[in-house]
Parts: structure tokens; C-alpha cells; sequence
């Protein structure tokens, strides 16, 4: 309060030639009532960020912190990253580069060479017919989404989102000033994405977002499945914002990516990112390929606010674009054997677990202990020291559930599962 007043009073001074007279009753009043309004306006957070929250899940990497350093052992699943290394010929380039000197400013959009790897790739893996011009390098999948929703949510618009979601993209859509509509994914299933979609879209709705393989149930949609959301997008007049941050995480079915489908590029917006295929998490590295006049957005969005991806790291990634397929797949059998050695191990237990057909989470049903996840969640990591996700993070529909990442060496899937079941459930 006192440094307003000194602040406001040196700004009077400034203007003021008679500044060493003292001020009257009448101008202390004056600056009583600017200095109230000063602390109620000035030291508030703008309100479209009001609704924006953090994640759930940093509290609970929190506790996990706490108690190693209290010396405990914890056996980590809450994790959301690649247990891998970044494979060396990443790393090579990035140290070329950066003797190449190739460290000045890039076009904010990415430099050629990379957009043009990124464009044929998609044409060959996925089925997408981009060109160079439909292609943005952003700042890891995050960024990449937050264009993606800022280009294409006005105020008061709704977003599907298949539940249970990867939680930040409520944030994203909340930043938006738009509005989430959950769409269990269970029941898209079990009576049709076509009649499920229509039951929850309103005139009000702009948008689905749709993400395979899922974080965190690990379900990969099906052709058949991407074919009904196509058609319902396009009867519709909805754009599509897919998230394919783990399509080479797979280990059943195929991966369909949805702007692949007759007359769907125009309308979505596909988000990748080159964190989980390449464990490059903290290289922040991601791309989004998408038509007019999304792209606009996104180059709007990327400008102002990182105005593109440090340029080394984009030769990084031209590298890891020409990483052959045979090491993703070997990788993936990596990921597989995780998965069989977690589930199975789970089911032992007397969890429920479906198979996850993709990404690297088990996300087992916690009946045989209750409903509350955060409480069950507190309860493994109190007596078992086994750190999961509560599946409430991950929006109601995940209630009554953990997220458990098999992304994690061998030995800590076994130390987890015996020392649950020492737990005695
Ligand atoms: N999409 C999903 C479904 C994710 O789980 C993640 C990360 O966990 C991302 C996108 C974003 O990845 P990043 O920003 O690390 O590239």
C-alpha cells in the first residue's frame, strides 16, 4: 500500500509544480480512493486466465519428492514420459548445429528443411496430404494445442472431448472462454460414436477433440470409429482438433489419423509432438499440421508468444525424422512388454485392468478398494509407496480408477507389484 502511494505521489510530483506544498485533506481522499481501485484492479489477474488451472498432477510428484528425500523408496508409475534416453543421433545433431553455429533467429513457422521432412511424412505415415504450407514446428505438443484451441474457440463455444481426457486440455479450452462437454468414451462405444456425439453437441458446439492413442485409458479408435466422428464432423460443420502425440505407441490395431479421411484435412487440426516417439520430452519439439485458416492461427499464436523453436533443436529434429521405423517398432516392443508384465501383474493383484491397445498407461478399475482415486491413490503410496495418478484428475469419468505409466525400467513394474502385494488388498 505505501509503495502505491509513494509511486502515485512521485507521479503527482512529476506534473506538479507546487509539489512541495503539502497536499490537502481533499487530495489524500482523492488518492485514498485511486489507491483502493489500484489494489483491486492493477494486482488482479487478467480474468480469462480465472479459469485456467494448474495440474493435479504436480501435487502428487510433490509427495513422491518428499519422500525421497526423506530416503524412501518409491516406486514411480505417475509418470507421463519415455523411461528411454534420447537416441544418440538426436543429440549428434544438436551438437553439429550448434558448432555450425546454427543459432540465429529461424522463420517462426520452422526452418524448410524440417517442414518439408514433416510434410512427407505425413503424406507417408499418416495419410495426410500436406505440403510445406500446412506445416508448423511449435514448442512440443503443448503448444501446438493451445494454438490449435486459440485459433478456432470464441467465448462461450463447446468442445467434445472423449472422457477420460488428458486434463489440460480443459485449460486450453477454459483459456478459450469456451466451454467442455465430456462424451464417455465407454458409452461412444458401447452405443455409438454417431448417436453418442449427437446426444451431447449443442448449436453452441465448434469443435471435438480427438486424441488417439488415449491418455490415460490407452484406447486406440478404430478406422470405423474415425470414420463416424469424420461424418459427424462434417454433417455438423465441426472442426476436428486431433492429438496423436502417442501414434507410435501401439500395440493393437492401427493408428488412423483423422485428417486422413475423405474431406476431413480442410477441418481438423492435427497436433504431434516428437516427446513421446523420440523421448525427447524436454526438448520441447512438436509440429501441427493443419489447412486454412487454422494455420493462420497457429502462426499467430506460435509468433507471439515463443516466435518459434530454438533452431538447434529444430536440426535435432530433422535427425530424429530419419530414425528408421524399425527402431520405433523395437522401442514399441519395449513399451509392449512393460504393458503385459504391468497388467497381467495387476489383474493378479485383483484389479480390473483392460489391455491398453496404446500410449504407455494401464488404467485399472480400484473397486476391489473402493471409489474415491485420490484416497486409493494416498493409500498405495502411504503403504505400498506406489506412486499413481487418481483417475479423477482425468475428469469424472475416470473416477474410480488409477493411471498407472508402464513407461519405467522392468525391475521397479516388479518391485511395484510386490510390494502391493505385500499390501495385502
Ligand atoms: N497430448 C497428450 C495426450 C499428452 O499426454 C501429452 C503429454 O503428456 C501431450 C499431448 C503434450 O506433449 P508435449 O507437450 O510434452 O510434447
Amino acid at each position: 500500500m505505501l509503495v502505491v502511494l509513494a509511486l502515485f505521489y512521485s507521479s503527482i510530483d512529476a506534473v506538479n509544480p507546487s509539489r512541495y506544498n503539502p497536499p490537502s485533506i481533499h487530495t489524500f481522499s482523492h488518492i485514498g480512493v485511486i489507491t483502493l481501485t489500484t489494489t483491486q484492479t492493477l494486482f488482479r489477474l487478467a480474468t480469462r486466465l480465472d479459469e485456467v488451472g494448474f495440474s493435479d498432477i504436480v501435487n502428487i510428484r510433490n509427495r513422491v519428492m518428499n519422500l525421497r528425500a526423506a530416503g524412501e523408496t518409491v516406486y514411480q508409475f505417475e509418470g507421463g514420459e519415455p523411461y528411454l534416453e534420447t537416441p544418440d543421433s538426436i543429440k549428434q545433431a544438436m551438437t553439429a548445429a550448434l558448432q555450425e553455429n546454427k543459432t540465429r533467429y529461424a522463420p517462426s513457422s520452422g526452418i524448410p528443411i524440417l517442414r518439408e521432412a514433416i510434410a512427407e511424412k505425413l503424406r507417408r505415415k499418416n495419410s495426410i496430404p500436406a505440403g510445406i504450407e500446412d506445416v508448423i514446428v511449435v514448442n512440443g505438443g503443448m503448444q501446438g494445442l493451445f494454438g490449435a484451441f486459440q485459433s478456432v474457440v470464441n467465448p462461450g463455444d463447446e468442445v467434445l472431448l472423449f472422457s477420460p481426457y488428458w486434463t489440460p486440455i480443459k485449460d486450453l479450452v477454459a483459456h478459450c472462454r469456451g466451454r467442455i462437454v465430456l462424451v464417455p468414451v465407454t458409452e461412444a462405444r458401447k452405443r455409438g460414436f454417431r448417436e453418442t456425439l449427437g446426444r451431447y453437441t449443442t448449436d453452441r458446439t465448434k469443435a471435438i477433440y480427438y486424441n488417439t492413442p488415449q491418455n490415460p485409458p490407452g484406447v486406440v479408435l478404430t478406422q470405423d470409429e474415425a470414420e463416424f466422428v469424420a461424418q459427424f464432423s462434417r454433417d455438423r460443420e465441426l472442426v476436428v482438433i486431433a492429438d496423436e502425440a502417442y501414434e507410435d505407441l501401439l500395440y493393437d490395431g492401427a493408428h488412423v489419423s483423422i485428417a486422413s479421411l475423405p474431406g476431413m484435412f480442410e477441418r481438423t487440426i492435427t497436433c504431434f509432438t516428437l516427446s513421446k516417439s523420440y523421448a525427447m520430452t524436454g526438448w520441447r519439439l512438436g509440429y501441427v499440421a493443419a489447412n486454412e485458416p487454422w494455420m493462420t492461427g497457429l502462426r499467430k499464436t506460435t509468433l507471439y508468444s515463443s516466435n518459434g523453436v530454438s533452431t538447434p533443436t529444430q536440426w535435432a529434429g530433422l535427425a530424429a525424422l530419419q530414425i528408421k521405423a524399425d527402431v520405433l517398432t523395437s522401442h514399441c516392443e519395449e513399451y509392449r512388454k512393460r504393458r503385459d508384465l504391468l497388467v497381467n501383474g495387476l489383474r493378479e493383484i485383483g484389479f480390473e485392468c483392460e489391455m491398453p491397445a496404446g500410449a504407455f498407461y494401464a488404467f485399472p478399475s480400484i473397486a476391489c478398494l473402493g471409489h474415491d482415486s485420490r484416497a486409493v491413490a494416498e493409500l498405495l503410496l502411504d503403504r505400498a509407496h506406489v506412486a499413481t495418478v487418481p483417475g479423477v484428475v482425468f475428469g469424472p469419468d475416470g473416477e474410480g480408477h488409477l493411471r498407472f505409466s508402464f513407461s519405467t525400467p522392468i525391475e521397479t513394474i516388479e518391485a511395484g507389484l510386490e510390494s502391493l502385494k505385500r499390501m495385502k488388498l
